[in-house]
């Protein structure tokens, strides 16, 4: 791996001192120009490392693709911003803000300014949470534990690559629509109750709980001689269409492969996950498997379409200025007594022998753990907003948001174009809109913040917009 990251970087750099060259003969830069930069970093743990993603333990046995860190940094009148898009289940506080301090350091690109988010490949490695109550063991524990303390200067150097690739640049963007590859994956059933992923073809099924979000948002940088620099795509769709040992970026290592045929190898492609808490790649109206590289393949390529689709009405964006804000917020735990702990205690001492408890039993007793380990203390959250010009706004959330919350912030947003990600500067694991908790079942269970949380995420990120509008 070493040895290829090694070829990586000289390749980057080898373009990077050639971007420069052309830079001074042919162009003459202005310091009020806008100018943008991208850059790719391989974070492909060793084989053996335990895979993210489910409730068992798993170690990579194989690479069917490479997972990176991708960056795009963005400049203008001396204002940098760079957005980070790692091929990971999750990013953790702490690894974003050892990131932010490398990236403050040595770009001098100030925290506020830096979004890092995670794809949620479920095909990547463990990234162990504070509590983590996954107990690592073994002769891959060590190698794990070395990635995971290397992985924040890795990701930082995407960065620093995305740094130096700076090149006077036009932006643009449109919004497409796709509507055939994800699906709300709760239910409303004929027996009263909300199912959560019920099966495919089941009899019991009325009509889905809630809406998906199709909107496909496409921030497209090109230089001004018209070579692509990036693409950065936000869509949202839960991304477990692998499953298996093998280490997989899942669907956006499709997405780079065929957007790259298009516009060329150079072109960095960037997949920053949409609000998709509850929304996810199975088609519950039709018989057919969806596990798998091949689905993994068939559902990037058709979201590759729409992007392509959508470079052909592409509509310049005046970046004036680049605004930031970004604020923690306090949210409330779940409602867990104390007298529940010697429960959950034993729920989970049964897991994987005969009386092995029910699945959402085993859910609820990790959530009750976590959640009294907390003390009654609130959950910090951090909204972070992103401003570029007057047209365009980029919300980055910390979790695995209900998309209704998403597709209200946009609705509600005060700019024409508004992107909002999950899985942004950190995970408090899924964040349901109020009404799912009423409904049951999986995620407002598995929800280790309370009723009300997505609410008030969702009103701070309106709230954050509006304050940058004001400036
Ligand atoms: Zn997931």
């Amino acid at each position: 791996m070493k040895q290829f990251k090694h070829k990586f970087w000289t390749i980057t750099t080898f373009r990077i001192s050639l971007l420069s060259l052309v830079m001074v003969f042919t162009q003459s830069v202005f310091a009020g120009d806008l100018k943008i930069g991208s850059a790719a970093v391989k974070i492909t743990p060793p084989l053996g490392t335990p895979l993210a993603g489910y409730y068992s333990d798993r170690g990579a046995v194989g690479v069917h693709d490479e997972l990176y860190a991708k960056a795009i940094v963005i400049e203008k009148d001396g204002s940098k911003i760079a957005l980070v898009s790692c091929d990971l289940i999750s990013v953790t506080t702490d690894i974003v803000t050892k990131v932010r301090n490398i990236v403050g350091k040595t770009v001098g690109i100030s925290p506020d300014n830096v979004m890092v988010s995670a794809t949620h490949s479920h095909t990547g490695p463990v990234i162990p949470k504070k509590n983590d109550r996954t107990i690592i063991t073994g002769k891959t524990a060590e190698v794990h534990k070395k990635y995971i303390s290397d992985l924040p200067t890795l990701i930082a150097e995407s960065v620093k690559l995305a740094n130096s690739a700076l090149v006077p640049a036009r932006a643009s963007i449109a919004i497409g629509r796709e509507e055939s590859i994800s699906f709300n994956r709760r239910f409303f059933m004929t027996d009263g109750t909300v199912g959560w992923n019920p099966g495919k073809l089941n009899p019991k099924i009325i009509k889905p709980a809630g809406p998906i979000d199709p909107e496909v948002f496409v921030f497209y940088a090109e230089t001004q001689e018209s070579k692509p620099i990036s693409t950065y795509v936000n869509f949202a769709v839960h991304l477990d269409n692998v499953g298996g040992s093998e280490i997989s970026a899942d669907m956006p290592f499709t997405l780079s492969t065929i957007l790259g045929k298009i516009k060329g190898n150079d072109m960095v492609t960037l997949y920053a996950q949409g609000c998709c808490g509850n929304i996810n790649h199975i088609n519950v109206k039709n018989k057919e498997p969806q596990k798998g590289n091949n689905e993994a393949q068939r559902i990037g390529t058709v979201l590759s379409g729409e992007v392509i689709k959508v470079y052909t009405r592409l509509q310049p964006v005046e970046i004036a200025t680049i605004s930031t804000k970004r604020e923690i917020v306090k949210l409330p735990l779940p409602e867990v007594k104390p007298d529940e702990l010697l429960i959950a205690r034993d729920i989970i001492s049964r897991d994987g022998k005969a009386d092995a408890p029910k699945f959402l039993e085993l859910v609820n007793a990790y959530k009750v753990l976590d959640v009294l380990d907390r003390k009654g203390e609130p959950l910090d959250a951090e909204v972070q907003v992103i401003a570029l010009g007057d047209q365009c706004a980029i919300v980055g959330l910390p979790g695995e948001i209900f998309t209704e919350l998403g597709m209200y912030i946009k609705s509600r947003s005060p700019y024409t174009n508004t992107m909002v990600i999950e899985l942004a500067n950190g995970s408090i694991g899924y964040v349901p809109d109020r009404k799912a908790y009423a409904e049951g079942n999986y995620e407002p269970v598995s929800a280790r913040c309370g009723a009300g949380s997505g609410e008030i995420l969702a009103e701070k990120a309106v709230q954050l917009l509006y304050e940058l509008k004001m400036k």
